[in-house]
């Protein structure tokens, strides 16, 4: 069967510096990888070269059993994204937008206006359907990005944050989305920094470090690898970071000086 993703020695150099030095990862359809690692590690970078938005890489990346340099951008379609810092546009309306995305991705008109509607409608802001995005709240706004990763029912979705700016209860229904998806069969590929949310809902959690992978498994292996209890105690431990109490007091003796 082919793999929905599948990576191979990919390395990318921005001018001198190396970014990632030889990523292998092969992921099955019907999984949810934690993508996670430091701030710098390389993450965004390896979703960007794998939708296309970043070029000048050495390696193999396949998507649905193809080579993405040959040419041919069909797969894009059958991608979702929701980046880490997202470019709505603002002085559109959320119907406006939502319909735009939903045609770049092949919908029909009037197909991408009911589904958009019923979707904000479902996570509660059916009110502003027709109200500027730029009027709206941190968590409206993300709401909005999610449902133009998915609005096209992709395969793939690849999620840079996804949960920033929700409330508890928005937090509750898009992991239950995400999981439901999942056991449709879509591969979704789930960055974050909060440790709570990957170790519950990933299958399989890779992390990366300064260009390399340094662990691959479900959690309990790499919880047992590394005898820790917690993705927090394994994070911090294989990127060799252990100074936290330090750098907090030094904060503070900081912060006190007069
Ligand atoms: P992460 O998402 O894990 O925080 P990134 O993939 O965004 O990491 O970045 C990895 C490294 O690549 C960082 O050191 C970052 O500064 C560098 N980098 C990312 N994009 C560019 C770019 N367009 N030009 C130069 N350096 C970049
Ligand atoms: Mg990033």
């Amino acid at each position: 069967m082919d793999k929905s993703i599948f990576i191979k020695d990919l390395k990318m150099n921005f001018e001198r510096k190396e970014v990632l030095k030889g990523i292998n990862l092969e992921i099955d359809k019907g999984t949810i990888i934690g993508y996670i690692g430091p701030n710098g590690a390389g993450k965004s970078t390896t979703v960007k070269i794998i939708l296309g938005l970043v070029e000048g890489y050495t390696g193999i990346v396949k998507i649905f059993g193809e080579d993405i340099s040959n040419g041919n951008d069909e797969y894009k379609k059958r991608i979702g994204y929701v980046p880490e810092v997202a470019e709505t546009y603002e002085s559109l309306t959320a119907r406006e937008y939502l319909t735009f995305i939903g045609q770049l991705y092949g919908l029909e008109y009037d197909i991408a206006d009911k589904k958009a509607y019923e979707l904000m409608d479902i996570l509660g802001i059916k009110e502003s359907y027709n109200s500027k995005i730029g009027s709206f709240s941190k968590g409206m706004k993300q709401k909005v990005v999610i449902i133009s990763s998915l609005i096209h029912n992709p395969d793939i979705l690849f999620l840079d944050e996804p949960l920033s700016g929700l409330d508890a209860n928005s937090v509750m229904i898009i992991k239950e989305i995400m999981i439901g998806l999942k056991d449709e069969g879509k591969t979704i590929f789930y960055s974050s920094h909060i440790m709570e949310v990957v170790e519950k809902i990933s299958d399989r959690i890779v992390l990366l470090n300064n260009g390399n992978i340094v662990a691959d498994g479900n959690f309990d292996d790499l919880k047992e690898s590394v005898h820790q209890n917690s993705l927090e105690q394994v994070f911090n431990q294989l990127t060799g970071f252990s100074e936290y109490k330090e750098l907090a007091s030094k904060f503070i003796s900081v912060i006190k000086e007069v």
